[in-house]
């Protein structure tokens, strides 16, 4: 099916960054064929289906680098007895002890809703971080079925740890190795798969070379770096040496890995994250949240490294992920005159890149032959909007929930905020309904 999204203030992203006024985009089944104007792609193509952005802002799919699932039950959940102190109470009172209950019926509805959050935030790629120790086989399959229903494009994994002993890390391993490999007997371009591990300090060099050895080429790792102090202490105490020292010495790190958080990382773990062209995905919000530290997000992308943005289950609104790291760093060095071009630059110009290590077709931009994963954002501007200041429009103009129409592969999800295809209300009734069980399990 052909589409046309038009009407609207285009904004493409890419080498060839333009903002068309009154700009149309052009798609044929799952790829972008044209951009200009309003005008003359409907000249040009009369029989696609014409989209009305209404004036609002048309834009490439947003992309979250680093999301969990599993997280989603945890809104408004009191468990009994908890009362953290630092990073390490809160991890195992809180995060661990949910997914050491979660079953596959949990997972399952913790995906359609969290997956229906990223629609209504114009969230067309996913890369999750998932655990559920109370279910592991088949985890990601559940998880990658909800994607598909759903249809957003999405890129899994399952953290290993050694946290819940030998026979559920080796099941964990193998619900990694077998999803690789499910999905690299898949050609939609809609679900990728990586050996997801937890942090180094839950995880043994010999878990870590059974991780190594179940990977197949091409395929990284996905895992959480120095994000408390406990995982540098840990390390230095037990290997004499730092997180990112030991995860290069254990064959971790390179082009296809992401490391999340890297929060407490000196000069030289910063030079072997360039030097392995190893991915590093910042999140603001929960950084905060948990106390754990501003990392030197702003020095790691002056030194060339390559930082993306996510939200580590916080949020799935990328918007309030771009403003929270506004404010962080600006705050974090008492200086108001930076992270302006570095924030946009994690979100629209790294994420892509970072897509681009596992998704066959362009992201993040709107161009010819690029995915037609597409959104508009209801956005009418009080002062002059142009290509070269859009992003300050978006960081203080712009929320994930004024995304009012979302296009993934080509295929309309939502329209003029109305969901297309999918049953929200009944998604989110069975979801607390599954949660509620979920809770009284918790607590029982
Ligand atoms: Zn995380």
């Amino acid at each position: 099916m052909m589409l046309l999204v038009g009407n609207g203030r285009l904004i493409t992203r890419g080498e060839n960054h333009r903002l068309i006024e009154n700009g149309c985009v052009a798609a044929d089944q799952d790829r972008i064929i044209a951009v200009g104007t309003t005008e003359e792609l409907r000249a040009n193509y009369p029989e696609a289906e014409f989209v009305d952005a209404h004036g609002g802002v048309i834009m490439p799919g947003l992309i979250n680098a680093h999301n969990h699932i599993y997280s989603a039950f945890a809104r408004g959940l009191s468990i009994k007895g908890y009362q953290p102190k630092n990073f390490l109470d809160i991890l195992d009172g809180q995060w661990w002890t949910i997914d050491r209950h979660l079953t596959l019926a949990d997972t399952k509805m913790s995906a359609l809703t969290t997956y229906l959050d990223c629609i209504r935030c114009g969230v067309t790629t996913v890369f999750d971080h998932h655990a559920s120790y109370g279910g592991i086989e088949g985890s990601l399959f559940v998880i990658a079925d909800a994607a598909k229903e759903l249809g957003v494009r999405t890129c899994l994994c399952y953290e290993v740890s050694d946290r819940d002993g030998e026979e559920k890390m080796k099941a964990a391993v193998k619900e990694n190795a077998d999803f690789i490999r499910s999905c690299q007997n898949d050609d939609t371009d809609m679900r990728k798969g990586m050996m997801g591990l937890h942090a180094s300090f839950t995880l043994s060099d010999s878990t870590l070379a059974l991780c190594r050895e179940n990977t197949p080429d091409g395929v990284g790792f996905h895992i959480h770096v120095a994000e408390g102090m406990a995982d540098v202490y840990d390390s230095l105490k037990k290997y004499g040496k730092r997180v990112i020292n030991r995860l290069h010495d254990n064959g971790i790190l390179g082009s296809q890995t992401i490391t999340g958080h890297c929060i407490h990382v000196n000069g030289i773990e910063m030079d072997i994250l360039k030097e392995t062209d190893t991915m590093i995905v910042h999140n603001p919000e929960s950084n905060m949240g948990n106390a754990v530290g501003c990392p030197p997000t702003l020095e790691m992308m002056h030194r060339g490294l390559l930082v993306g943005l996510g939200t580590d289950g916080y949020t799935n609104d990328m918007f309030e992920s771009m403003k929270a790291a506004n404010c962080l760093h600006k705050h974090n060095l008492c200086d108001p005159t930076v992270a302006w071009g570095e924030v946009p630059q994690m979100l629209f110009e790294n994420n892509a890149v970072i897509g681009a290590r596992y998704f066959s077709k362009k992201l993040g931009v709107l161009e010819e032959g690029a995915a037609a994963d597409i959104i508009v954002v209801d956005y009418d501007p009080l002062t002059p909007m142009h290509a070269d200041n859009c992003n300050g429009h978006m960081l203080f103009g712009m929320m994930g929930h004024d995304v009012v129409t979302t296009i993934i592969d080509g295929k309309l999800r939502m329209k003029d905020r109305e969901l297309v295809g999918i049953d929200g209300v009944e998604i989110l009734a069975k979801s607390r309904e599954q949660a509620a069980d979920l809770w009284s399990r918790i607590n029982a």
